[in-house]
């Protein structure tokens, strides 16, 4: 999923801990912990494009299991608003991005499982047509014509 939909999909859900919560700050923590997981992605890039190693796909920060981690803190250890907020802003992100992807498998958005078979990227559904740096490219509001030219430069000899 691109920036623009996680950003409206985490501010929605921070206005609702807010309103639940009467907590403002609820917004901006919503809105990071839905949108900076996606810094994992520059890792992912650095390997396949710079490196030209398509082999893996690491995603380090995208994992259901992260947001059942924040959902038990939550609901036995602390039910502070800021945790909520964060436990909701990162749902609509992991949510968004298992259900808006067409080759999100079970196992695409669940880190243990990625660890299990080593990151190797066609073992989640990982890289399809070696274009992914779109998202990216979408996602930045210049340059996206230099941008995608590099990313083209970089693509493996097919
Ligand atoms: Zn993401």
């Amino acid at each position: 999923m691109k920036l623009l939909p996680h950003t409206a999909l985490s501010t929605a859900a921070g206005g609702l801990v807010w309103a639940i919560t009467g907590e403002p700050a609820s917004v901006p923590i919503a809105i990071a912990a839905g949108v900076l997981p996606d810094v994992d992605h520059l890792v992912d890039y650095y390997v396949k494009y710079v490196r030209r190693d398509g082999r893996f796909q690491f995603l380090l920060l995208h994992g259901w299991e992260y947001l059942l981690a924040g959902l038990i803190a939550y609901v036995f250890f602390l039910q502070e608003p800021w945790l909520l907020a964060a436990v909701a802003g990162y749902a609509t992100q992991i949510a968004g991005d298992q259900f808006s992807h067409d080759r999100a498998r079970w196992n695409t958005y669940l880190v243990t499982a990625r660890a299990i078979n080593g990151f190797r990227a066609p073992r989640h559904g990982g890289w399809g047509s070696g274009r992914a740096y779109q998202s990216l490219v979408e996602s930045v509001p210049f340059g996206r014509e230099a941008l995608t030219r590099w990313f083209e430069r970089r693509l493996p000899e097919e």
